[in-house]
């Protein structure tokens, strides 16, 4: 036994000692180019001065409190979150899966306290990922993420992404809300038309259903907007946040209306953890970064730019990539090759991406990324790809 991790994680022989922006130093002198952003968390990158400044003031204050009493920190986020979104109601978790948990739930009892109990099944759909808890594994409904744990949690419907017709014909008498991410991340940089989400709210108004968006991957300006939902203009009654929330700490978010919110009431779900004074110091300077004039704007520009030159390598490099995928920053080539060789190759040119399902690999830079950093990426990609494309072709025998 050479570690006692439990080996859930299959890991990359690599470790960092620091970061700082969009680069990583790892123990081996090297630098890494960071486009996982520790899968849709730095936004910020690393060391971020302003997230670095909060944490290190709040650490010297008070770390924790617990929510028995009033945590000033935790109201001031919860107000710019709701000022920011749909929302009136923001509880605070320490994670995707959690904030997830929360927003099934609300969405359950919302039904339960107006007197329709039996109303609890939601329907999710295929390629979905929610986490990794057992009601949030069951929403996802990944055959691989649920055998040998026994039985699944019951009260989820899944149909596929995009299928109008499967979801209309999914709901049923007990139907209580519709989940989706508006992009699927895990599942694959996939993007549903804007009608389709459209299509999800109007079936909800009409019978009467909670409309919940994961944006755990989506939210907090990875898409351009600060949440993804507002790029489509259609607004959800639950919405889940976390990775980027923290700006790197680990911070849980369940947003509803107030009128969804409304069975949880106190006693009916709590934290331990969730909205401490720390992990609420870095999600306001987190909030300060990303409302700062001009922020969310740049990432647009930025992502445009990225992507018409992600088209420009696909072009080139066809028997390696396929298609790019994407909005703002959260973006994706689904490949020709197994994606963990791209994966790989990247790794080799000292940038680091992430696969996904569908064959595809996310770019997922900080969202403080520079056009020249952006720039230094593409020439790795370009090397990489090249170097995939050469291995592809067989070597053409001399003739003559
Ligand atoms: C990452 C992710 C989760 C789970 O978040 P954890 O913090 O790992 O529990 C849930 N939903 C989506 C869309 C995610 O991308």
């Amino acid at each position: 036994m050479t570690s006692h991790l439990l080996p859930t994680f299959a890991r990359v022989d690599l470790a960092f000692d620091h970061g700082e922006g969009v680069w990583l130093h790892a123990t081996n002198g090297e630098r890494y180019l960071d486009f996982t952003s520790g899968v849709a968390v730095n936004a910020l990158g690393h060391a971020h001065p302003q997230v670095v400044a909060a944490i290190t003031e709040q650490a010297g204050k008070a770390i924790h409190v617990s929510n028995l009493f009033r945590v000033p920190e935790q109201e001031r986020l919860a107000d710019r979150l709701c000022a920011a979104s749909f929302a009136d109601y923001v509880f605070f978790a320490n994670s995707g899966a959690e904030a997830m948990e929360c927003a099934i739930k609300t969405a359950r009892k919302f039904h339960a306290v107006n007197g329709q109990p039996e109303r609890y099944r939601i329907i999710t759909f295929e390629g979905a990922f929610h986490g990794r808890t057992l009601a949030t594994l069951a929403a996802g409904g990944q055959k691989k993420y649920l055998e040998g744990f026994g039985p699944v949690v019951e009260g989820f419907d899944q149909v596929p992404f995009g299928d109008l017709e499967a979801v209309k014909k999914a709901i049923v008498p007990e139907t209580a809300a519709i989940l989706i991410e508006p992009i699927q991340g895990e599942g694959g940089v996939r993007v549903p038309e804007n009608h389709f989400l459209r299509s999800l709210r109007a079936l909800c108004d009409r019978h009467g259903l909670l409309l919940i968006f994961d944006e755990v991957q989506t939210g907090m300006g990875r898409t351009g907007e600060l949440f993804a939902y507002q790029r489509i203009g259609v607004e959800p009654d639950v919405m889940a946040l976390a990775k980027a929330l923290g700006g790197g700490f680990p911070v849980g978010a369940c947003l509803a209306t107030e009128n969804a919110g409304k069975g949880m009431t106190a006693g009916t779900h709590g934290s331990t953890f969730g909205g401490n004074p720390l992990a609420m110091a870095a999600g306001n300077a987190t909030f300060d970064v990303m409302l700062a004039d001009g922020f969310l704007e740049r990432v647009r520009h930025t992502g445009i730019l990225f992507r018409q030159r992600l088209a420009e390598i696909k072009d080139r490099y066809p028997s390696v990539i396929a298609e790019v995928r994407g909005e703002g920053l959260l973006l994706g080539l689904r490949c020709v090759i197994p994606n963990g060789q791209l994966v790989d190759a990247l790794r080799d040119e000292h940038l680091l991406a992430v696969g996904a399902g569908d064959n595809v690999v996310r770019l997922y830079p900080p969202l403080i990324v520079s056009e020249d950093e952006v720039g230094e990426a593409m020439a790795m990609l370009d090397r990489a790809c090249a170097r995939l494309a050469r291995e592809r072709t067989p070597k053409k025998e001399a003739v003559g």
